[in-house]
């Protein structure tokens, strides 16, 4: 079995953040990337442009951002794993990491896997087809695009965060449509008057998207009301999915405390249920999810687990 002060698990900005200032701290970090759990790099990794990040004055694509963090936490030494974590066991300590094919004993460990972002299979919304090519799962990171100014924009989802992002979406759009498959919203009162009583949104009730058309970018979509079948195919400048993330803790099974939605629960900055255990970015973020929000944690989960490490005398 192989040894280190502190592993980490995830690629993303928050583990690679965490990897920088470990490894400048000479703590000669060990970071699983992933590779089947989730795309190595994270969900920047499904992006275009960023234009949000900051350093970047005309913007940089999501892979490019990705192979700067890497290429920064390698530079100061840390060992990167294509490989994915199947499970820990933070009942002992050291802890045990258990890789697909490395298992490693570990002082402290950050948990920087992220969370995915639902979509729903629509013919058109597809990798390869017109996501991020007017489709999307994250208005306030592409909401502004040029693509989407002044064009008829469409959101999937009927809870507050598609109420949320609606309203994002009027500054933009010259028309919102929030679809949805019932007749009723899930989002709480507060959020579903905040949107209906802005003229530019429409909620289509009992509706669902079956089609997304375009040419080089989304142009169109078919909406069909589930109760009368009937399909109508509308003007579209944009497609976003709101329905909605899942944190990507199933490997913990029970090693720490999480809320109901399985977001890790942190206290006190980044410190788990476990002590020596840490957590980092979307993972136990359901709020802000920015890759800056995210590598600001990581950068807080490297700190506390240095001093925590000192603490226990592993420091160097
Ligand atoms: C379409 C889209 C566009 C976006 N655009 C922007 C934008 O323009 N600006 C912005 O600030 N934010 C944007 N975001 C949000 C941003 O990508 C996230 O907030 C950020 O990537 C979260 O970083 P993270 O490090 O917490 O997790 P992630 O980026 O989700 O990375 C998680 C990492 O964990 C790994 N992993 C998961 N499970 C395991 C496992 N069991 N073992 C090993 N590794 C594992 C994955 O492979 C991945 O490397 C966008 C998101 C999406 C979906």
């Amino acid at each position: 079995m192989e040894k280190t002060k502190l592993l980490i698990i995830g690629s993303g900005p928050a583990g690679y953040t965490a990897a920088i200032y470990a490894a400048r701290a000479n703590l000669e970090p060990v970071l699983f990337e992933g590779f089947f759990a989730g795309v190595a790099g994270g969900q920047l990794m499904t992006t275009t442009e960023v234009e949000n990040y900051p350093g970047f004055p005309d913007g940089v694509s999501g892979p490019e951002l990705v192979e700067h963090f890497r290429k920064q936490a390698s530079r100061f030494g840390t060992r990167i794993l294509s490989e994915d974590v199947d499970s820990v066991d933070f009942s002992q300590h050291p802890f045990i990491v258990k890789g697909k094919k490395t298992t490693f004993e570990a002082h402290a460990v950050i948990i920087a896997t992220g969370a995915t972002a639902k979509r729903l299979d629509i013919p058109g919304a597809r990798d390869g087809e017109f996501w991020q090519k007017g489709v999307t799962a994250c208005a306030v990171c592409d909401g502004a695009a040029p693509i989407f100014r002044n064009r008829p924009l469409f959101v999937i989802g009927g809870g507050d965060t598609a109420m949320e992002e609606a309203l994002f979406l009027t500054k933009f759009g010259s028309r919102v449509y929030i679809v949805h498959r019932r007749d009723q919203l899930r989002a709480s009162k507060i959020m579903q008057e905040r949107a209906l009583k802005n003229h530019k949104i429409e909620v289509l009730w009992d509706s669902e998207i079956k089609f997304v058309g375009g040419d080089s970018v989304v142009t169109n979509v078919i909406v069909q009301n589930v109760k009368t079948h009937v399909k109508t195919t509308m003007e579209a400048g944009g497609l976003f999915f709101a329905i909605g993330h899942k944190p990507n803790t199933e490997f913990l099974q029970g090693q720490v405390e999480l809320h109901p939605t399985g977001y890790i629960k942190v206290f006190n900055g980044t410190h788990t249920s476990v002590e020596g255990v840490f957590a980092a970015g979307d993972v136990q973020d359901h709020v802000y999810r920015q890759a800056i929000t995210a590598a600001g944690s990581g950068c807080m989960a490297a700190l506390d687990a240095e001093r925590w490490l000192a603490e226990q005398g592993i420091g160097e």
